[in-house]
């Protein structure tokens, strides 16, 4: 399998390149040069698990580039972490609505379960080349902490991650500062999530700083967390076996694209419906093809709270038929006008069935919230409640899975508000509020930024 770059500048490079780069060097994302089909049905139900599933499902994407073996007991090892047989169970909270239960990994939230099989790719392929690289990421609450999980104490890698001070949740906070490990930095910027994309974004446009420090990403611009991702819809899509709609609460578009990803391999998702929170840019687009950037609104979904959406380049991409030069141009109007400028006639067709949207404001999810606990007596995050609200409101002749991408104790707080009721940590988590916290807090400043990175590399190396 090659890849390219969605602005068609960067070199083709095949998957262990396009894990370990993140980025591709023209400023582009990687995408698949063709997308292959899902494997035949007789195979996919040989699968006798989850992990079993998503090497059957994965395995095209990462071709030669690493054993067969290998890539099997990855997967095997990377989903014995979840607290649930099933790792992604699917639960039903109404006659034609379920939600898919992604949070039950390390640390409770759905980008676990790309990064424990991420942090075990990017592990295995540093050492068979015998590098070492240094992981920077910026999150507004929930990619931090499971970054800092998939690669805590790995040999070859050193993590730093920038989130917005005051950003996260505490929990989501504390699950990113109380880890103990030396190749772990946690560092808190005086900015908003946006402000900490862009100084990831210009510490690797800085080409000596990135070479130097061989700079790489794990956040969900890494092809390989969309990769991972696609596993789960087409499980949601083959368990209810008829063909479903997906609903997933959208900040950068990762976990809806590999849901789009998933209906262009073959599985049966009738259509995908972006369901966001106040910072309704993507809505607006579907809706009304207005992406205009508005300034980021602090909301009850804060993993949600995003105006650009990194992963939007890949649909963009695919909407214009492949055309690099063009996705690049349009970008960099989107940059400077701030809004996105596409033909009517591609987004259209782009549109085509596939899509809805809609969104829902902090007192609606926290009605929603409440409803689900009194009807079916589960708490739901506002997160996963966003979804199920625009799910319910956008109904759809098929059943409907709801991506539940946290679980309602990172989150509890608005859970308590809504219902009265704290929702209990998992039981090896259960003292996280009683652990130290180490943490570096920067100014929104590149320069301050790029001398943390290079003396806590140094300080580990
Ligand atoms: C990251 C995150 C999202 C948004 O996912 P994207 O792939 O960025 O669209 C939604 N909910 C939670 C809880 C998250 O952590």
């Amino acid at each position: 399998m090659r890849y390219v770059s969605t602005r068609g500048q960067a070199p083709e490079l095949g998957f262990a390149d396009v894990l370990l780069a993140g980025l591709a060097s023209d400023g582009g994302l990687y995408v698949p040069a063709e997308w292959p089909l899902l494997p035949p049905r007789h195979e996919l139900d040989a699968a006798q698990s989850y992990a079993e599933t998503a090497h059957r499902v994965i395995a095209p994407f990462v071709g030669d580039d690493v054993e067969p073996g290998a890539l099997a007991d990855m997967c095997a090892d990377a989903y014995a972490t979840f607290r649930h047989p099933a790792v992604v169970p699917l639960v039903q909270i109404g006659e034609r609505q379920w939600v898919a239960e992604l949070f039950h990994g390390p640390t409770l939230s759905f980008k676990d379960v790309a990064l424990q099989l991420v942090g075990r790719l990017f592990d295995h392929v540093l050492d068979r080349r015998r590098e070492r690289v240094t992981i920077v990421g910026a999150t507004s609450g929930d990619t931090g902490s499971a970054a800092i999980e998939a690669v805590r104490g790995c040999a070859h890698i050193d993590v730093v991650v920038l989130f917005p001070h005051g950003g996260p949740s505490e929990v989501q906070r504390r699950q990113m500062t109380t880890v103990v490990a030396p190749n772990v930095h946690a560092v808190a910027v005086d900015g908003t999530f946006d402000d900490c994309q862009d100084l990831v974004k210009a510490m690797f446009n800085d080409a000596p700083f990135r070479e130097r420090l061989r700079l790489s990403a794990v956040n969900s611009i890494n092809w390989a967390r969309v990769m991972a991702q696609v596993v789960y819809h087409v499980v949601a899509a083959r368990t209810l076996s008829a063909p479903i709609s997906t609903c997933v609460p959208t900040g950068n578009f990762g976990n809806i694209f590999a849901g789009w990803v998933a209906r262009r391999m073959g599985a049966p998702i009738d259509d995908l419906v972006v369901a966001s929170n106040a910072n309704d840019i993507l809505t607006r687009y579907v809706n009304d093809d207005d992406m205009t950037i508005a300034p980021v609104v602090s909301t009850l979904s804060p993993s949600m709270d995003i105006q650009v959406s990194s992963n939007f380049e890949r649909m963009l991409w695919v909407m214009n038929d492949g055309n690099g030069a063009l996705t690049a141009e349009q970008q960099l109007r989107f940059r400077q006008l701030g809004r996105l400028v596409t033909p009517p006639e591609a987004r259209q067709r782009w549109l085509d069935g596939a899509f809805r949207a809609g969104r829902a404001g902090d007192d609606e999810v926290l009605d929603e919230i409440r409803r689900v606990h009194a009807e079916t007596g589960m708490f739901v995050d506002p997160h996963t409640a966003t979804g199920t609200l625009v799910a319910r409101r956008l109904a759809s002749p098929h059943p409907t899975v709801t991506m539940a991408t946290a679980h309602p104790a990172k989150f509890p707080d608005a859970v308590e508000r809504a219902t009265g009721q704290r929702p209990p940590l998992p039981d090896d988590l259960a003292d996280l509020y009683d652990r130290p916290e180490r943490v570096e807090r920067v100014p929104n400043d590149l320069a301050v930024v790029e001398d943390l990175v290079t003396a806590a590399v140094a300080a580990t190396a």
